[in-house]
């Protein structure tokens, strides 16, 4: 990846491709009882069983000259 500043510095952000889970693994729940069929929502992937990654890339200016 190449990172070149387009216009105005400022903030950017992007995403990676969504990845498998890997607390879950994909699932998006647990149970919450080894005896009871109830579950509750995977707390990383929030029950989407998929995760992606949110980089922020912050320009600064270049105070080091
Ligand atoms: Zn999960």
């Amino acid at each position: 990846m190449i990172l070149e500043p387009s216009g105005r510095i400022r903030k950017e952000a992007f995403c990676t491709r969504p990845m498998v889970c890997p607390y879950c693994n994909g699932r998006g729940w647990f149970h919450t009882n080894q005896q009871e069929p109830e579950t509750e929502p995977c707390p990383d992937c929030q029950g989407t069983g998929e995760v992606i990654a949110l980089v922020t890339i912050d320009w600064k200016p270049n105070n080091e000259n």
